[in-house]
């Protein structure tokens, strides 16, 4: 039976690699970090992680994970509501709901898993689901899970907002759903006006503060804060992997009747495993570092401005970022792919990205700024953008 099969999926496999699509992955042989090593032994800087407050190899961590490890050992052996809850991961949920100024809040293994399990144990076929046409994989997955009906609004169009909104209002509970920040062009989500018209028009609200969390607003608290929206957004979503030091899991937070809800219904957290106690304490410990003090963000925001304000003063074209991704834009596909692997020949790592991960006509490089960058490390950046930018016409 296997050979027919084999032999399908190896013409669509070509047929991914033909159209330039295959994915093949950097094998990293060290810490994750500004600069990397390769397997190789090539040392890069890295601009394509999501690694935004520098965090992921951050010694306070490594050791309040060690520390755990040794105290709590290694992994929990079972779901949550079973046997699967130290009072680590309580601690961490409460870290949580603090940094977000919420009731409650519940772990996942992944964002993935807690948007995959948001909707379906809260909404049914009465209800309506309003989301933004950019938002992630997963509140995607999450949607297609849950029998309310689905309503799509253009990146953070209002006026489209407004209309759906209109559409949906002879739904018993209507919830607009947004990222926080857009990864592709690092746009954030204009969550007051978002607010204002869930309250016009009856609505709950949910941001999934991946991209946005540790990174925007003035301590960088996420587009809550941002916007001053505190107590007018009822679930927010968020991920461990990313600002928040890079290893795994995943959390929703908001009120308390939604929270305890999920612990009773929602499926991911109901049928899969605890995260192991080491991340529960690297969880802890990183939202202590950042309760401490504001360097980091601080670092991240200079980082940004920094780096955005060069590249223009070189003659790039940059989407106008308000986070800490920054989108150089080079609109042809072929050239963006170009682009990539000559800055990787320069040691510097940034990913270009073409139809169908943006609009047709809008490549891209990526560039993802990081507090563990160094001054040194942005210039060496910009230079190496300076000098394939002329070889390739790109700037003058
Ligand atoms: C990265 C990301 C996720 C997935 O997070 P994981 O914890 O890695 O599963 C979900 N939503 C958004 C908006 C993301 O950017």
């Amino acid at each position: 039976m296997y050979g027919k099969f084999k032999d399908y999926l190896k013409n669509e496999l070509k047929a991914i690699d033909e159209a330039g699509l295959y994915k093949r992955e950097r094998i990293i042989a060290s810490p994750q970090g500004a600069e990397i090593t390769l397997s190789d032994g090539s040392k890069a800087l890295n601009f394509c992680a999501n690694n935004y407050l520098g965090l992921a190899d951050n010694p306070r961590l490594a050791a309040a994970a060690e520390k755990a490890m040794k105290e709590r050992g290694y992994g929990m052996s079972s779901v949550r509501f079973i046997c699967g809850t130290q009072d680590l991961h309580k601690q961490l949920e409460k870290a949580i709901a603090e940094y977000f100024h919420t009731d409650d809040a519940i772990l996942y293994a992944a964002c993935f898993d807690a948007n995959g399990g948001v909707f379906e144990p809260l909404l049914g076929p009465e209800d309506a689901i309003i989301s933004d046409s950019l938002n992630h994989a997963s509140i995607i997955d999450g949607v297609r899970l849950c029998k309310a009906q689905r309503f799509r609004y253009a990146n953070a169009d209002m006026a489209d907002l407004e209309e759906k909104l209109k559409e949906a209002s002879s739904c018993r509970f209507r919830i607009i759903v947004t990222d926080g920040v857009f990864s592709m062009d690092g746009n954030v989500a204009p969550m007051d006006k978002i607010c204002d018209l869930a309250e016009k028009y009856d609505a709950m609200v949910m941001v999934d503060e991946s991209h946005s969390a540790g990174v925007v607003g003035p301590s960088g608290h996420g587009v809550a804060e941002q916007f001053n929206c505190y107590g007018r957004i009822d679930i927010f979503t968020g991920t461990l992997g990313k600002a928040f030091g890079g290893a795994v899991g995943g959390f929703t937070t908001g009120r308390q009747e939604i929270i305890d809800m999920l612990r009773q219904r929602s499926r991911p957290y109901l049928f899969s495993n605890s995260i192991p106690p080491a991340i529960a304490a690297a969880g802890i410990e990183t939202f202590k570092i950042l309760k401490e003090s504001d360097e980091l963000h601080n670092r991240l925001t200079e980082n940004v401005n920094y780096f955005r304000d060069k590249m223009l003063a070189a003659g790039f074209d940059i989407k106008p970022t308000q986070s800490a991704i920054c989108a150089v834009m080079l609109y042809d596909a072929k050239l963006s792919q170009v682009f990539a692997s000559k800055m990787a020949e320069e040691g510097i790592f940034v990913t270009g990205f073409y139809y169908p991960v943006v609009p047709k006509g809008q490549a891209r490089i990526r560039v993802q700024l990081s507090a563990a960058h160094k001054k040194a490390d942005l210039d060496k950046a910009i230079s190496a953008f300076i000098k394939v930018g002329r070889t390739l016409g790109v700037i003058k």
